[in-house]
């Protein structure tokens, strides 16, 4: 066992001597956020008119709570989800770069589609919330000194499947924040942020059913997973992404490719530039295989 990769997690397949959990671990950027002692602002009179970030009607607490509940999912609680439970993404608010399976597979699907028809990446703002920061939120908002927020437990962040986005998505009107409303729906990721109460244009929900984390096919035991750095490498250019493995690398040139490896249900991550460097050194697969259509193994 190569001693550079470290221990395997219980409950990891060892792929030799390297676990599919460890593999997407290095993937994963920043740690969930910690549970802080939490102190709940006493709920004003007035929120039950002022219950936020939600398309629904609803009148009470009791009744956004009860109203939260249709999107629980595998057992979990709101805002405390064990991050093993999530697919790593890259999001700016530290912490949050985490989702659903289903919802993290569609938002790297609707991402390409974005980045080849609006020339940018799209940009996750925040995506999964934890119930610690709900409440500092909530807390924000009651206070006057914070934007729209839902009470801590019903918001859609918490349940890993909400982003608000950047990439000018935040912009009313924007070519960007267009072609999401366009096109975002048929990933099942819908513009709800429209229709709240105060609208906000860069938030959309995921809406697909809840299938149940994967449990067969290659998703589960694969030994590969497809990373791309979402900035400018050394070697080679913006947008190099690749097929890894334990010790193998295969770049992947075209969307075809990359398309082809989701098809078959192989992990989608993009990653920064330090990221992905990380995540070859722990694999021992050297930089200079960063080539134009690398075909290496490490033997
Ligand atoms: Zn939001």
């Amino acid at each position: 066992m190569d001693s550079s990769v470290g221990q395997a997690e219980p409950g990891d397949t060892a792929v030799s001597g390297f676990g599919r959990r460890r593999l997407l671990s290095l993937a994963a950027v920043g740690a969930a956020t910690a549970g802080a002692a939490l102190a709940l602002r006493p709920e004003p009179a007035r929120a039950a008119t002022s219950l936020a970030e939600t398309s629904s009607s609803v009148s009470s607490v009791a009744e956004a709570l009860e109203v939260a509940k249709v999107n629980a999912w595998g057992g979990q609680s709101n805002g405390q989800i064990p991050s093993s439970y999530l697919v790593p993404v890259v999001a700016s608010v530290s912490g949050s770069g985490y989702l659903r399976d289903d919802a993290a597979r569609q938002y790297f699907s609707m991402s390409l589609a974005f980045s080849n028809a609006v020339g940018r990446p799209l940009a996750i703002t925040e995506g999964y919330r934890s119930y610690a920061r709900q409440v500092e939120y909530w807390n924000k908002y009651q206070a006057g000194t914070g934007n729209l927020a839902a009470y801590p437990g019903t918001s859609n962040h918490g349940w890993g499947i909400s982003c608000d986005f950047g990439a000018s998505v935040d912009q009313a009107g924007s070519t960007a924040k267009r072609w999401m409303d366009a096109n975002a729906p048929s990933y099942g990721w819908n513009p709800t942020g429209n229709g709240f109460s105060r609208p906000e244009p860069w938030h959309f929900d995921y809406v697909g059913a809840y299938a149940g984390q994967p449990t067969s096919g290659v998703d589960k035991d694969s030994d590969v997973i497809v990373i791309r750095s979402t900035q400018a490498l050394n070697e080679q250019s913006v947008g190099y992404t690749a097929l890894v493995g334990v010790r193998s690398l295969r770049h992947l040139s075209s969307i075809d490719m990359i398309n082809s490896m989701r098809v078959v249900g192989v992990p989608y991550y993009e990653i920064n530039r330090n990221q992905f460097y990380a995540v070859l050194s722990s694999l021992g697969i050297a930089r200079a295989s960063l080539t134009q259509d690398s075909d290496y193994w490490r033997r």
